[in-house]
C-alpha cells in the first residue's frame, strides 16, 4: 500500500530547474525517519522529498539519492567513504575548537561521533553565517575526501572535512559525520531509497493531477522493475537519466545486463532432503549440478571493435576480484571458442590440484593472495567450473530457460584441462538417483547439489533473488547438522587458563537489515585450532574499538571484555537453535521478549567473500528456528 503524503512535515525546498538542494532539506528528512520505525512511513518520506527534487533536475536527484543509501559510486568501483575514526575526530576537534582528547572523551560518552559534533557545534559562537550547504557539494566533496591518496593525504582529507563542517548547522554536522563513517544508522535501507524513488518517478510521470489514479499494483510493478533493472545495472546515475529519458516504464529496456558491470547474483533456497526436491517442483523438470566449494565469480569479456579486449571477474559481492585471478583472466581466449566476442559466465573458482587432478579444500583457496601481481607468482591453481551463462556476443540471456542457456554454455566455450570445467550435472528423476549423485559430489570434494529447474519461465536467470527455482542440497542437511550461518564478530572475551593472553571466546551476531542493526546470536569458543586463535586475534585487534556502536544490540548479560567494529564474517555451525533471554536475534520475531541464539556453535572459516552485511539476517534465523520445529 502506499501511505498518504507526508509533505506537510516535510521542508519544501525551491523546485525551480537549476536550483541547488539544501543538504539541511535532507537532514530533516533523515531526523523525520530516525524518529519512526513504520516502513510505509519511511518510504512516504523519501518518496515525498525525492518527488521534489525530481523537478530540480537530474544530477541533484542523483546525489541525492546517493546520499540516502550513503554510497559515493557503484559498488564494483570500490570507491568507499569510512573515513577513520582518528581522522574523524582530529576534524570535529578542529571544526569545533577543542581539543582532541575532549572529543575522544566525549565519543566514548555518547557512543556516536554523529552526537559529539552536534553537541561540539551547538556551543559554538560564529561571527557570520556560512553559505549554506548544498546537497551536490556534500557529494562532490565526499568524492573528493575518498579519491584523495598519495603523501599528506590525511591532511588533505582532514581539510576537506573540516571545511564542510563549518558550513554545517548543528544537524548538518550530525549526519555528515555518520555519512563519512560510512553508515547512516537511521533504519533507512537501500531497498526502501529504491522502493521510494520509483513511486516518486511514478507520480512525476503522472503529474498531479493522474497519479491520483494510480494504484498499489502501479507502484508495485515500478518498484519491480527499478530493482530488477538496478540488480542488472547496477550504476544510479545512468538508471535516473534513463528515468527521465524513458519513464519508469521504459528503463528495464534501456538499462540492460552489460559485460563489465557486475550482475547481483541469483542466489537458492535451503532444500533438507532428496525425496522435498521432487514435491517441491511438482513435475517440472529440473537438474541436479555438483555444489563446488571455492568462490562464486562472475567473468565478463568484451571484444572492442579495434580488436582490443577485457576480462573483468566479479565476487559474490560485486567486487573486482580480477587482481586475484589473473590466470583465469588470460585464459578466456582458451574457453571462449571463436566468434565469442562478449559474455557473462557465472562459475564457481575453486583450488585445483593439478597432478592428481581433483578439487582442493576451501581452506585451500583461502590462502590464495588477494591481489596477484603476475600469473608467475601463483602458487595455489585455481579451476572454474562454469555454471550459467548470462550474456552472449552482445545478446542478454537471463530470461530464456536454463535449458536454452545451457546448451549456449557447452556450444560457445570448451573445457581446458586444469583451468577451465562445465560443473557436473544431470538431469534426474528419482529420489535414489539425486541421492547417488549427492554422494559422488562429496566425494569428489563438493558440498553438495544445486537442483535447478530447466524449462519454462520459472528457469530464467533472477539476478539477486533467493528463488525457489534454485535448491542447495547439502549433505550435512541430509544427516541433520542444518545449515551453517554466517555471523559477524563484535566483540571477545580474555581467555583463561590455556588461553590466557588469546582471546577464549567471541560473541557473534547477526544482521537485521531492516533495523541496520547486528543482534547477538551466541558466545563461541570451539572449533579453533591453535592457529586460527592466533591470526584470529591479530587480526581483530585492528579493529578494536573502545565502545559498542549504536547500531550493536546486545543485552547486559552478555556484554564482551572486548568490542571490535563490524569487519569479519564466520561460517559457524550449531547443534541447533534455541530461545534465549541472552542473546537478541530475531528479537520479537518468534517471542515478543525473547531473542534465538545458537546451541554449541562450532567455527568453520572465514567468509571473506561477505561483507558483515551480508551475514545471516534476522528473519533467516528466526525461519531457521521455525523450521526446526517441524522437524522435531
Ligand atoms: P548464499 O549465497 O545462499 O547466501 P552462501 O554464500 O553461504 O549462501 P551457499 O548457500 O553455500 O552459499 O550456496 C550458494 C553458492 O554455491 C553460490 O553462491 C555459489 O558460489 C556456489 N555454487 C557452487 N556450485 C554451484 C552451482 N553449480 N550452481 C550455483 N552455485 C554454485
Amino acid at each position: 500500500g502506499v501511505e498518504t503524503t507526508q509533505l506537510a512535515e516535510l521542508e519544501l525546498i525551491d523546485t525551480k530547474e537549476g536550483a541547488q538542494v539544501p543538504y539541511l532539506a535532507l537532514c530533516k528528512v533523515f531526523e523525520l525517519i530516525e524518529g519512526t520505525s513504520k516502513r510505509l512511513e519511511i518510504t512516504a518520506y523519501i518518496r515525498d522529498f525525492l518527488l521534489q527534487v525530481m523537478r530540480v533536475g537530474q544530477e541533484q536527484l542523483t546525489h541525492t539519492v546517493m546520499l540516502c543509501i550513503s554510497k559515493i559510486a557503484p559498488d564494483h568501483e570500490g570507491i568507499e567513504l569510512g573515513i577513520g575514526e582518528a581522522i574523524l575526530i582530529k576534524s570535529i576537534a578542529a571544526a569545533t575548537g577543542r581539543q582532541a582528547s575532549r572529543v575522544k572523551q566525549e565519543h566514548q560518552e555518547l557512543g556516536d561521533l554523529g552526537l559529539v559534533v552536534q553537541r561540539g557545534k551547538s556551543g559554538q559562537r560564529t561571527m557570520f553565517k556560512p553559505k549554506p550547504l548544498s546537497v551536490s557539494k556534500v557529494f562532490t566533496t565526499f568524492r573528493e575526501i575518498a579519491l584523495t591518496s598519495g603523501s599528506s593525504s590525511t591532511q588533505k582529507k582532514q581539510s576537506l572535512i573540516v571545511g564542510l563542517l563549518a558550513s554545517c548547522s548543528e544537524l548538518e554536522a550530525r549526519f555528515l559525520i555518520r555519512s563519512l563513517e560510512g553508515r547512516m544508522r537511521i533504519g533507512l535501507a537501500e531497498s526502501t531509497v529504491q522502493t521510494a524513488l520509483s513511486h516518486a518517478a511514478l507520480i512525476y510521470e503522472k503529474g498531479d493531477k493522474d497519479s491520483a489514479k494510480l494504484g498499489p499494483s502501479d507502484f508495485q510493478a515500478a518498484t519491480e522493475s527499478l530493482k530488477q533493472t538496478l540488480s542488472e545495472f547496477p550504476i544510479y546515475s545512468n538508471v535516473i537519466e534513463s528515468i527521465y529519458k524513458h519513464g519508469i516504464k521504459g528503463v528495464a529496456d534501456h538499462c540492460m545486463l552489460t559485460p563489465t558491470l557486475p550482475v547481483k547474483p541469483m542466489l537458492a533456497k535451503i532444500e533438507k532432503a532428496a525425496d522435498d526436491v521432487l514435491r517441491r517442483f511438482e513435475g517440472k523438470p529440473f537438474t541436479c549440478e555438483f555444489k563446488y566449494d571455492g568462490e562464486r565469480s562472475q567473468i565478463h569479456f568484451v571484444r572492442e571493435d579495434d580488436g582490443t579486449t577485457k576480462c573483468v571477474i566479479f565476487s559474490r559481492n560485486a567486487e573486482n576480484n580480477t587482481g586475484k585471478y589473473p590466470d583465469i583472466a588470460n585464459s578466456v581466449k582458451e574457453f571462449a571458442l571463436e566468434g565469442v566476442n562478449s559474455f557473462i559466465l557465472d562459475c564457481e573458482a575453486v583450488a585445483w590440484d593439478k597432478l592428481g587432478g581433483k578439487i582442493r579444500s576451501f581452506q585451500t583457496l583461502s590462502s590464495r593472495k588477494r591481489k596477484v601481481g603476475n600469473e608467475s607468482e601463483i602458487t595455489i591453481g585455481v579451476c572454474c567450473f562454469a555454471f550459467d551463462l548470462l550474456f552472449l556476443n552482445g545478446e542478454p540471456l537471463i530470461r530464456l530457460p536454463l535449458r536454452q542457456r545451457r546448451e549456449l554454455l557447452h556450444k560457445h566455450f570448451t573445457p581446458v584441462l586444469n583451468k577451465f570445467q562445465f560443473a557436473t550435472a544431470k538431469d534426474l528423476t528419482e529420489v535414489e538417483d539425486i541421492q547417488e549423485l549427492l554422494e559422488l559430489s562429496v566425494e569428489e570434494n563438493c558440498e553438495g547439489l544445486m537442483i535447478k529447474t530447466l524449462d519454462g519461465e520459472s528457469s530464467s536467470y533472477e539476478p539477486s533473488k533467493r528463488s525457489m527455482n534454485w535448491l542447495k542440497l547439502k549433505k550435512d542437511y541430509v544427516d541433520g547438522l542444518g545449515d551453517s550461518l554466517d555471523l559477524v564478530v563484535i566483540g571477545a572475551y580474555f581467555g583463561k587458563g590455556k588461553r590466557v593472553g588469546a582471546y577464549g571466546s567471541y560473541l557473534l551476531a547477526c544482521y537485521d537489515p531492516d533495523r541496520e542493526e547486528y543482534q547477538t546470536i551466541c558466545n563461541i569458543g570451539t572449533g579453533f585450532s591453535e592457529a586460527d586463535l592466533e591470526s584470529h586475534k591479530t587480526q581483530l585487534d585492528q579493529s578494536v574499538i573502545a565502545t559498542p556502536k549504536p547500531y550493536y544490540a546486545v543485552s547486559d548479560k552478555s556484554k564482551p571484555d572486548i568490542w571490535f567494529e563490524p569487519t569479519q564474517v564466520w561460517e559457524v555451525k550449531a547443534a541447533d537453535l534455541s530461545l534465549s533471554s541472552t542473546y537478541l536475534a530475531a528479537f520479537g520475531q518468534i517471542d515478543a521478549s525473547k531473542g534465538v541464539s545458537l546451541r554449541f556453535p562450532r567455527f568453520i572459516r572465514i567468509r571473506d567473500d561477505k561483507t558483515p552485511e551480508m551475514a545471516t539476517t534476522s528473519s533467516q534465523v528466526a525461519e531457521m528456528y521455525e523450521n526446526q520445529k517441524i522437524n522435531q
